[in-house]
């Protein structure tokens, strides 16, 4: 059977599996920099690309292959391009994409540091940098320029919660001829699946839910084509944005729970925003499973399920926020997201505290806004801890 043909948990326990011909079980992690030539001439296929055997393993690894193999299977993409971290992975593409008079159309609610280095270092450049509301697809549209060169998306968005119509903006930036990447980082295949509604690239920070464990930082990329995989890997393998090997073993083995973990943790995460909804100390509640949710229709049409990341607002704002951090007891006060323990964080005073502060009322991180990345404890004590921090 070829694993492509088999369910999405099927692969996730047997996608990319090397074979090693000592029928390891698992791929085991091949802790070395180099690999023997048989002979100078099979050194010389490897490097014409003639033979796919392994050089060197900054560029390329058995145990990473088999990591980047078993996503691009799961994303229904060409291939993937494991990287060192998520932030590793985004560079990587934002370097592959934009150069000197290119511009880049972002989501203005994304991953913290994806839109800080658009400010801060791609500049020096000459890259020039749009960041829109991209639920709203018009805003796109309006954004693009003649010299558009990349259009990058985050859905749902980080910490709001927005969600953006990734057919439509697939569409869009087609017509203008622009490749779409999507960051899935908060869904995971498993929920969302980007190139299958027209996205050329996806990627992911796997040390959120791909891993899973909060014991990994990982990153990964996966195109559609081979063209644009052709057009990555070097930059990547180059610029020295590689993973390591033993990274790749435990991103594996976190890998093959995924579905167990988000079914969990997405099953806590709904019974947690019907409780905040009803709490007297929250002003609202963001979460895609929620009918209160702007775009609740639209998550229901492009993700299978709403997923486990929350974000609400206190009514005491600011000052709310912190004294909530202080007082969680079960949760971490910690940022990451997308492991197996309940982690909470106040953007405003943490991950998006470098933002200005009309960057960040533009990007809708308000003062009183809480983020929070539901366990899989037992509900009734997430429920208990936010409860008591509350009051
Ligand atoms: C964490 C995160 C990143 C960055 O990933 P690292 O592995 O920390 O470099 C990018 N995008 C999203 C949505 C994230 O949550």
């Amino acid at each position: 059977m070829d694993i492509k043909d088999a369910g999405f948990d099927s692969k996730l326990i047997h996608a990319g599996d090397f074979e090693d011909g000592l029928g390891s079980a698992v791929t085991p992690i091949y802790q070395t920099s180099t690999f023997k030539f048989e002979s100078a001439e099979h050194g010389a296929k490897c490097f014409s690309g003639q033979s796919d055997g392994f050089i060197y393993t900054r560029l390329g690894n058995p145990t990473i292959r088999d990591l980047e193999r078993a996503v691009a299977v799961l994303e229904n993409g060409f291939d993937g391009i494991s990287a060192s971290s998520g932030m590793g992975a985004i560079n990587t593409i934002y370097m592959t994409y934009l150069g000197a008079g290119d511009h880049i159309v972002s989501s203005d609610a994304v991953y913290g540091p994806s839109r800080a280095v658009l400010e801060s270092i791609y500049p020096r450049f000459d890259v020039e940098s749009t960041f829109v509301n991209t639920s709203d697809w018009k805003k796109v549209r309006d954004a693009i320029k003649p010299n558009t060169k990349l259009i990058y998306v985050e859905t749902p968005a980080n910490p709001t919660m927005g969600i953006t119509d990734i057919r439509k903006v697939a569409e869009l930036a087609h017509e203008s001829g622009i490749p779409l990447c999507v960051d899935n980082t908060f869904c995971s295949p498993y929920l969302q699946k980007p190139l299958d509604m027209g996205a050329d690239i996806v990627l992911h920070s796997m040390t959120k839910f791909i891993n899973g464990h909060a014991d990994v930082v990982a990153g990964m990329i996966v195109t559609k084509t081979e063209e644009h995989y052709k057009k990555i890997r070097p930059v990547l393998t180059n610029m020295g944005f590689n993973m390591d090997p033993s990274q790749a073993f435990l991103v594996r083995r976190g890998l093959k729970t995924l579905a167990i973990r988000i079914e969990r943790a997405q099953k806590n995460a709904i019974k947690v925003a019907h409780f905040l909804e009803d709490h007297p100390a929250v002003d609202w509640v963001k979460y895609p499973g929620l009918a209160s949710h702007p775009q609740h229709e639209l998550a229901k049409k492009q993700m299978s399920g709403p997923g486990a990341m929350i974000s609400f607002g206190l009514k005491g704002g600011f000052k709310a926020g912190e004294k909530m951090m202080n007082k969680v007891k079960l949760a971490l006060l910690a940022v990451s997201l997308g492991g197996i323990e309940t982690l909470i964080q106040h953007p405003a005073s943490m991950t998006h505290s470098k933002l200005s502060k009309e960057s960040k009322i533009k990007a809708g991180i308000t003062d009183d806004l809480v983020r929070l990345s539901v366990g899989i404890e037992n509900v009734e004590d997430i429920i208990h801890d936010l409860d008591q921090a509350m009051k």
